[in-house]
């Protein structure tokens, strides 16, 4: 007999549960959704550039271009598929671009310095360069101090078995501190990604690092230790979303 008036008095209870439990999932959809329909745009973007990268001129950035009065060169060639802060693996946001290769070919697409400096690259480094800019010269980078030292990475410039360096020869595994102008040749677009069983897709993964307190560069792969490179090379989201020269 005290069955019925307790199940009764439970009732509220259970839906206010239910509403709670349905709003928590609305907003949850309503604030991740966003990321994960521009994540697929990416994606379907990227394999259509992959598919014929000829058919998007309008897409592509071109090696060694200033955009407007950028302070750096265009890296590389390509299509910049990736931006910084994209999320495209779950919980890790992109410290800088991906510039995705219009040649469909390993070791044939340059990359070059987007800024003179000095460059290293340390003696276990088979993809990757780095370059020191001291006094960089800028008051209109959000967030960079006038003077601030920064450092530029390249890396992927290796086969997908990462046997073959694509670096210039230039510049062998323990090059350190070596000054260089900007747009010099510091190698080619490959995909090693570390990992031979999982090569990243032909591009160069273009990064713009903070300094630690004692002049050396933090670690790039986290966000919070790079700039966004947009300012930096000048580029603005064109119509689909992709960042080119304006000018262009
Ligand atoms: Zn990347």
């Amino acid at each position: 007999m005290e069955l019925k008036p307790s199940r009764r008095s439970r009732l509220p209870y259970v839906i206010i549960t239910i509403i709670i439990v349905a709003l928590a999932i609305l907003g949850g959809l309503a604030y991740f959704r966003p990321t994960v329909v521009e994540t697929a745009d990416r994606i379907r973007q990227l394999r259509a550039w992959f598919g014929n990268p000829a058919a998007h001129p309008e897409w592509q950035v071109q090696v060694g271009e200033r955009c407007g009065a950028a302070l750096m060169l265009m890296p590389t060639s390509g299509y910049i598929g990736f931006g910084w802060g994209d999320n495209f693996r779950p919980g890790h946001a992109h410290s800088g671009f991906d510039i995705f290769s219009p040649d469909g070919e390993l070791n044939k697409t340059p990359v070059v310095a987007a800024y003179e400096g000095y460059l290293t690259r340390e003696s276990d480094w088979r993809s990757a360069v780095i370059i020191r800019h001291p006094d960089f010269p800028t008051p209109r980078i959000p967030g960079l101090v006038f003077g601030e030292q920064i450092w530029t990475y390249y890396t992927h410039m290796a086969s997908t078995d990462g046997e073959t360096s694509f670096i210039s020869e230039e510049f062998p595994a323990g090059t350190f501190e070596i000054f260089i102008e900007e747009g010099t040749l510091l190698g080619y677009q490959g995909n090693w990604s570390g990992n031979p069983v999982s090569p990243t897709g032909l591009h160069l993964h273009f990064t713009v690092v903070k300094s630690t307190l004692s002049g050396g560069y933090r670690n790039e792969t986290d966000i919070e230790n790079t700039y966004d490179p947009t300012a930096f090379l000048g580029v603005q989201p064109n119509e689909d979303g992709v960042p080119v020269c304006p000018s262009a």
